[in-house]
């Protein structure tokens, strides 16, 4: 049994199909990663996976549970996201052990937590500062370490480096490859880049309006595009 199991998934807004029927699966600390041009249905497959919506047929299970029927509370999801609000008017500390001072986590575990985020992300030196103080790199860092302190099972990421400048792209890219790897947490991960998908995913899978493409190692994505749509996507060679 895979860790993650996407099975016909149907989303449907109205009367439009938005995911057609999306089965694939990831096992326990892979890095999927989903591409496809915009509004082909990549954060709608996100929202069903940390069930923030109703889905309209099929399923999608974690560890063999399906989403839905877990409460929000038992699901062990975290989210970034491309627009990380922080919150202002507390530090990057506090905007960090926030999600767990909620979970009533005690106070010197809090501490020892965002420590230890703080300290893989590179973010211990700006900890007692505010979010206006900082560049956009390192809210994003600050955002990471939101979602990283609880420890959740799943990390899902939708475009979470749109917004960031060449530079820092590659280098937060280098980043969260290494956080994989050193947490070795199970991650579904939102790009349109497919440099960004080449060099991160165990696995990609390509969609199309609500309809998947391909699934398969970045490899075998790229030496071996099933259609001209994936070719053309990935800049494989044809
Ligand atoms: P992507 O993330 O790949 O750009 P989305 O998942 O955001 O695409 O959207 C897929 C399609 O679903 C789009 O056509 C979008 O307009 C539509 N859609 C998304 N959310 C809603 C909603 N709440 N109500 C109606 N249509 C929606
Ligand atoms: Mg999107």
């Amino acid at each position: 049994m895979a860790f993650l199991e996407i099975d016909r998934l149907v989303k449907r807004f109205g009367n439009v199909d938005v995911l057609k029927g999306i089965t694939l699966s990831v096992e326990e600390g892979g890095f999927l990663v989903l591409v496809g041009p915009s509004g082909c249905g990549k954060s709608t497959l996100l929202s069903m996976i940390a069930g923030l919506d109703s889905i309209s047929d099929g399923e999608v299970r974690i560890n063999g549970r399906r989403v839905n029927e877990l409460h929000p509370s038992q699901r062990d999801i975290a989210m970034v996201f491309q627009s990380y609000a922080l919150y202002p008017n507390m530090t990057v500390g506090e905007n960090i052990a926030f999600g767990l001072e909620m979970r009533g986590v005690a106070k010197a575990e809090r501490e020892a937590a965002v420590a230890r985020v703080a300290e893989m992300l590179q973010i211990a030196h700006l900890l007692k500062r505010k979010p206006s103080q900082l560049s956009g790199g390192q809210r994003q860092r600050v955002a990471m370490g939101r979602a990283l302190v609880r420890n959740p099972q799943v990390f899902l990421f939708d475009e979470p480096l749109s917004n960031l400048d060449a530079k820092l792209r590659v280098d937060m890219r280098t980043e969260i490859k290494r956080l994989h790897q050193r947490m070795g947490t199970t991650i579904v991960y939102v790009t349109h880049d497919q440099i960004e998908a080449m060099t991160l995913a165990t696995q990609i899978a390509v969609l199309r309006d609500g309809v998947l493409q391909q699934f398969g190692t970045p490899a075998e994505i790229y030496n071996n595009p099933v259609n001209l749509f994936v070719a053309d996507f990935m800049g494989s060679p044809s």
